[in-house]
């Protein structure tokens, strides 16, 4: 796990077994600074997917792992965050533990977490909420347009803080699938975009009003949107 955003976030473990690497398969989110600072003389093999545009297959992805390891090389995989949150990092290990190459995980700060505290969220607070709930929005649009395989009334009961990674394409989708499960329109939403980097931003309104507000600034991809009154810390 790298990680988000800033190469201050990586884990001494795995800052150690980047400086042994021969090999670096990593993906878009994992940031320049943190490239900037492997071996010269490792190789590094770019695997990211950008929203709807896959570069390598996610078995391709497995195969190159399996292939540089089986050559002898240490193979660090970076991925953004945590690797097993929205990081199909079990998979990987899968593949590799089915082709006889020994694993280690190693994980990471995920942006779940981070990215709202960059922006001064805590995802829990004493008398505000107790409970946070990570979902996708990757998949939260079914071909029909209406909402998928989300529980929305279960997502607008919970009287905790919902944290959507992936959910900037689906926003009118997530916020009419909560408002129509009965969530308060007044519910605060703070979406904060690039985490811990320069370009951090940060963009709250209510849940009726945040798609359009989202809309009119332009917001994009990478961004963890918070719904619930946590949001209410928010500082630009
Ligand atoms: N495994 C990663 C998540 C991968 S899914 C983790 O634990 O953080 C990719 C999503 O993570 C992005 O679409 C975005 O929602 C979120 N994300 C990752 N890094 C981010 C950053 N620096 N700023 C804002 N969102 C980020």
């Amino acid at each position: 796990g790298a990680g988000p955003g800033d190469p201050g976030l990586l884990t001494l473990r795995a800052w150690s077994l980047l400086q042994q690497a021969d090999a670096v398969v990593y993906d878009r989110l994992v940031s320049d600074g943190l490239m900037a600072l492997l071996p010269a003389d490792c190789s590094r093999h770019y695997v990211g997917k950008t929203s709807g545009y896959h570069s390598l297959p996610q078995p391709e992805i497995n195969r190159l792992l399996v292939e540089h390891a089986q050559a002898g090389r240490r193979v660090v995989r970076l991925k953004g965050g945590d690797p097993f949150l929205f990081g199909r990092g079990g998979e990987e290990v899968a593949a590799c533990r089915e082709a006889g190459v020994e694993v280690s995980v190693i994980p990471g700060v995920t942006s779940a977490f981070a990215v709202p505290a960059a922006a001064g969220i805590p995802v829990t607070h004493r008398g505000q909420s107790r409970q946070v709930t990570v979902i996708t929005g990757h998949d939260a649009v079914s071909p029909g347009g209406l909402p998928a395989d989300l529980d929305w009334a279960a997502l607008a009961r919970g009287r905790g803080t919902l944290v959507v990674l992936m959910g900037v394409s689906a926003l009118p989708t997530i916020r009419a699938g909560l408002l129509g499960a009965g969530m308060d329109p007044a519910t605060p939403v703070a979406i904060v975009e690039n985490g811990w980097t320069p370009a951090q931003r940060v963009t709250t309104g209510a849940l009726d009003e945040i798609a359009d507000r989202a809309r009119e600034r332009g917001v994009e991809s990478p961004a963890v949107i918070v719904i619930g009154d946590v949001a209410g810390h928010a500082r630009p």
